[in-house]
């Protein structure tokens, strides 16, 4: 039976809850702190995410009504719940900092029906005892941002945690601006992230180190036998999850934006959607967050903090590779080094797929190479440009008024034609991995703007809509598919949402 935090009985239980609670049961109190969602004035739904329920055996009608709206908003806990917040560290841009979850609030481990296990967490539930200086609340805005991009991800096919719902709370928030308070309700594979080690590290804590390790291993890596070195073993399974990862972001233009080691998670999923967005005009070193000043977190960056974050895990993890210092460096060392041909191997791989290409010749990576930096120096835009090519006529058009680009089609064109596949196979591979419809910034912001100043949420779900179905190729929808109008202002997301 579901109870509200004041102790009163809902009529919940037919919703489907199934929640565990494995990392409270199995992990030390260094990891968890117990702490109950505070209540909000008047939760109401904003979007209640169906599908997603529907694959987490909740039953979306019967949570969508204010039984519902109380669970979601954090009024009352679902059936099974026992409310934490997780402890952990990071670098943020580079520096060592104990953080913790601040505002958000884990309720439990959503058995699905498929036998998956997923933390069900409320996202700007209250103060938690790690929030700082923070009010542990989330606005409307940033929420519905998360929701939007996260299943824009899903759908796009990138292993990501994603949103179930979110609640306005009918409070405000303070930030720059008086803004309407809002809860997402975020699921996950799990919320252990690189700090979640260096956490346990900083306490010089071996027994917990091992223990967060072996509970990593088997919720995520189950496939890793205890024999022979099981910690190293992990540690190299989940470089070669961030190499496969980060490597999906590169090939849809996406920009994390907050690469710090608190928000990259063992489990191989995109976590933490902050001030994220995805590239237009192709440049590597575009960036869209406002404090991120020397460009850190910039898109061309991101390989190479992916490998600096798995660095610190190491770091964090040497106890565990051998006793023996100088003997964990070198195990260590060896298994990060790994990274970057893993990286490049999964990006060359996506970049054939990109192109049609299917085996792999030697000047691949060079037809690559010259493409983006034909699209670096025209300011070409990411997706439409690999669009394009499989768009024959469109195609046409570009060589027709650009020489450079012309040389490099008909070098692509006859790298073609050394293949056997037929041109329909070619054309299938690449719309299967260029989306025609990716999470546009304009049309984000446009849809933002519509739920928080008009509370018009259409904008929203038409959005969703279309992101719903990024290859179908057959609709043609320019308002979703083209770049935003040059000479626009320059894009900027914000951070401490
Ligand atoms: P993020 O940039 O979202 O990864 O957050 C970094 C840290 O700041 C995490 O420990 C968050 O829990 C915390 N944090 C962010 N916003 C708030 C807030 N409004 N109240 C309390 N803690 C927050
Ligand atoms: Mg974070």
């Amino acid at each position: 039976m579901a109870s509200d935090v004041l102790g009163q009985p809902l009529q919940a239980a037919r919703a489907g809850w199934r929640l565990e609670h494995s990392y409270t049961e199995q992990l030390s109190s260094l990891f968890h702190s117990p702490v109950s969602p505070t209540p909000v004035r008047d939760p109401q739904f904003v979007v209640l995410n169906g599908p997603l329920a529907a694959t987490l055996g909740l039953d979306a009608d019967a949570l969508s009504n204010d039984e519902g709206a109380a669970i979601f908003g954090g009024n009352a806990l679902p059936d099974g719940a026992r409310p934490i917040a997780q402890a952990y560290a990071g670098h943020q841009f580079g520096h060592f900092t104990a953080l913790g979850d601040g505002r958000a609030i884990l309720l439990g481990e959503q058995i699905t029906p498929d036998g998956r296990r997923v933390d069900v967490q409320l996202k700007g539930a209250g103060q938690t005892p790690y929030s700082r200086r923070g009010d542990g609340r989330a606005a409307l805005g940033p929420m519905l941002r998360e929701l939007i991009i996260s299943e824009g991800m899903h759908n796009l096919g990138i292993p990501t945690s994603r949103s179930l719902a979110v609640v306005s709370t009918g409070e405000p928030v303070y930030r720059e601006q008086v803004l309407a308070g809002a809860v997402l309700t975020r699921v996950a594979s799990s919320h252990i992230r690189v700090g979640t080690f260096e956490w346990a590290a900083a306490h010089r804590d071996p027994g917990a180190l091992s223990a967060l390790a072996d509970y990593t291993r088997r919720r995520h890596y189950p496939d890793i036998s205890d024999a022979g070195r099981p910690h190293l073993a992990l540690f190299d399974a989940v470089v070669e999850r961030q190499a496969a990862l980060v490597a999906r972001w590169q090939l849809v233009g996406f920009i994390h934006g907050v690469m710090n080691t608190d928000n990259m998670a063992l489990s191989g999923e995109t976590i933490d959607y902050g001030p994220c967005a995805f590239m237009d005009a192709y440049d590597p070193a575009t960036v869209f967050s406002s404090i991120d000043h020397g460009g850190r977190y910039a898109y061309g960056n991101q390989p190479a903090i992916a490998q600096w974050n798995l660095a610190r895990l190491a770091e964090a993890m040497l106890p565990l590779f051998d006793p023996r210092q100088e003997g964990a460096i070198e195990l260590a060392t060896s298994a990060l080094d790994r990274f970057a041909s893993l990286f490049h191997r999964h990006w060359m791989d996506g970049m054939r797929a990109k192109l049609g290409l299917f085996a792999g010749e030697a000047d691949d990576e060079a037809l690559v190479d010259d493409l983006l930096e034909w699209m670096h120096r025209t300011r070409a835009d990411f997706t439409n440009t690999f669009r394009m090519l499989s768009l024959a006529g469109e195609a046409d058009k570009v060589v027709a008024r650009d020489a450079a680009f012309a040389a490099w089609h008909a070098r692509w064109r006859l790298r073609l034609q050394r293949q056997p596949q037929a041109d329909g196979e070619v054309v299938a591979r690449m719309r299967g991995h260029n989306p025609a419809f990716i999470p546009r910034n304009h049309k984000v912001e446009e849809a933002l703007a519509a739920a928080t100043e008009a509370a018009d949420m259409s904008a929203t779900a038409r959005l969703l809509d279309v992101l719903a179905s990024p290859w179908d190729h057959e609709r043609d929808l320019p308002a979703f598919s083209s770049p935003p109008a040059p000479g626009g202002p320059a894009y900027q997301t914000f951070c401490g949402t």
